[in-house]
């Protein structure tokens, strides 16, 4: 059952993958993420189905716009790939979860806001508030399905306090710490509360060390002023999703270090 869950996540994630593509392009840009369709970038031609198929059409197509022959970028295939294997995961991890539709949400978001965030330096609104919206509805839903309260207290306690903390960083250092990432820790205090308060701490702090520890290999390896922006976002993903795929074997393996 859970193979069978995984692999229909991961086909989904491919899919979704695509559509995460089109966010990722039009979103900073202030562009409708329905209307028109996807089609490319250098030559306005509309994609045919055949050719936005993920991954197949970029390989078959070797990278290239069949009208125009302008090379496509690889970050199109990769996107969907990444999507697809971390919905895999996510959906392994939560296979016995009514979390999972929850959890895939938060997925799918954070990949479009790093992508974004690396990009444009932004976190933005029309990503992050339908996500807390989504969030706060659909693990409403999974302790309803599940008659189990104490994970969604937890869960809106940890989003609370989560704010509360990067609200004071960004009193502190606005420069630091913008207020996209002050919203966008609301959501991940959100998700990391359900798992568990050992989740929480360990997302964020992991997201934090990330992020220090590659700012200062930025400096020192040179190319990178001390006053350049390093963009939080993707720090703070990629500690959160490391947290909602092996955050119990980490929380556990911390507790045995005490032992
Ligand atoms: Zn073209």
């Amino acid at each position: 059952m859970t193979v069978f869950i995984a692999a229909c996540a991961g086909v989904y994630g491919l899919v979704l993958g695509s559509f995460l593509n089109v966010v990722i392009w039009r979103v900073p840009r202030r562009e409708s993420i329905v209307k028109p369709r996807s089609h490319c970038p250098s030559c306005e031609t509309q994609l045919s189905v055949r050719d936005n198929v993920p991954l197949v059409s970029w390989l078959l197509l070797r990278g290239r716009c069949r009208h125009c022959g302008a090379s496509i970028s690889v970050r199109y295939p990769l996107v969907e790939a990444f999507t697809g294997v971390l919905f895999a995961a996510v959906g392994a991890r939560f296979s016995h979860s009514w979390a999972l539709p929850a959890f895939l949400v938060l997925t799918g978001a954070l990949i479009a806001i790093s992508a974004i965030d690396l990009e444009h330096f932004i976190i933005p609104n029309r990503i992050v508030y339908p996500v807390g919206f989504a969030g706060v509805a659909l693990l409403t839903f999974a302790a309803l399905a599940e008659r189990k309260w104490a994970p969604l207290e937890r869960s809106l306690l940890g989003a609370v306090c989560a704010f509360a903390f990067f609200f004071t960083l960004h009193l502190v250092a606005p420069r630091g710490m913008g207020f996209g990432d002050v919203r966008l820790s609301f959501v991940l205090g959100l998700f990391l509360g359900w798992l568990g308060w050992g989740d929480l701490v360990g997302g964020i702090f992991t997201g934090f060390l990330l992020g220090a520890v590659i700012g200062i290999l930025l400096i020192v390896l040179g190319g990178h002023g001390r006053k350049q922006h390093i963009p939080f976002g993707p720090f703070l993903a990629a500690g959160t999703m490391t947290f909602v795929l092996a955050g119990d074997q980490i929380v556990s393996w911390w507790h045995g270090l005490g032992h």
